[in-house]
């Protein structure tokens, strides 16, 4: 199983990362996805996948970093187009719009996200989308670029039926996270999941975020998420869509290697 979203930058993981690392090898993964959020954890993270046979990372600017980058007036795109270099670096991203927490003004999140998005299509890198409450704002702006880019996950997907089938038409595959597993916001996921093709879905955790709802944290940070609960949210999914676990574990590989061009 592949993790194709784990914040392992994030600073929850700073005294245990290697033991966060050993348990998700344990669990079954064979290989993460670190995510970047800003050009300075993007390149700490592919400094730190060099370290690591299984790990590749994004390098991209989270929408929440995108007001600090836009204001800051640097070559924020140059540093991420540099890092995207490295052979570690398997996406852009995350990259998006988040209307839900307003941690930057919507401009210049709209402005971040094209340039990324741009820069996606031009290296031919697939693009990792962050989209909360973006009210089709993801959607416009890609869909001007979707026969350029080479590949799209719309990452922990929270939206409606509507957002769903667009970002299906269109080619795009879907991340799916512990989200799904929440009781009371999970709801609308719950019921869309069934209807994903087997050859669109990625799985993720999000960690150190989305403790799955019903799993227990395998440390003594008994909120924070791990990649080792990956196959927590497989096993939620198929009981979902009525299949064996193996088999959602082998068509997410599938999907993830063949998104990022993992080995
Ligand atoms: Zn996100």
């Amino acid at each position: 199983m592949i993790d194709i979203g784990a914040n392992l930058l994030n600073r929850q993981f700073r005294s245990d990362r290697a033991e966060v690392l050993d348990r998700a090898w344990a669990a079954g993964l064979t290989h993460l996805i670190v995510t970047a959020t800003n050009p300075e954890e993007a390149a700490a993270a592919s400094a730190l996948c060099v370290a690591g046979d299984n790990l590749s990372c994004t390098a991209g600017v989270h929408p929440h970093h995108a007001g600090e980058v836009h204001e800051a007036g640097g070559d924020w795109l140059g540093e991420i187009r540099a890092l995207a270099a490295s052979e570690r670096v398997c996406a852009i991203g995350e990259a998006g719009l988040d209307f839900h927490r307003k941690f930057s003004p919507h401009e210049a999140q709209r402005a971040v996200f094209a340039a990324q998005a741009e820069l996606a299509a031009e290296l031919r890198l697939p693009l990792f989308v962050h989209d909360r409450d973006s009210q089709g704002g993801v959607y416009d702006i890609l869909i001007g670029l979707a026969d350029d880019l080479t590949g799209v996950v719309i990452h922990c997907f929270t939206g409606s039926e509507r957002d769903l089938f667009r970002y299906l038409d269109v080619g795009f595959l879907i991340g799916v996270t512990g989200w799904v597993c929440d009781r009371r916001r999970g709801e609308t996921l719950r019921q869309l999941v069934p209807q994903i093709p087997l050859d669109r879905l990625l799985i993720e955790t999000d960690a150190p975020f989305l403790l799955p709802h019903g799993s227990a944290s395998p440390s003594a940070h008994r909120r924070r998420n791990e990649p080792c609960l990956l196959p927590f949210i497989a096993k939620f999914i198929a009981q979902l869509r009525g299949l064996p676990t193996a088999e959602i574990a082998a068509r997410t590989t599938a999907n993830a290697q063949r998104l990022f061009r993992l080995p």
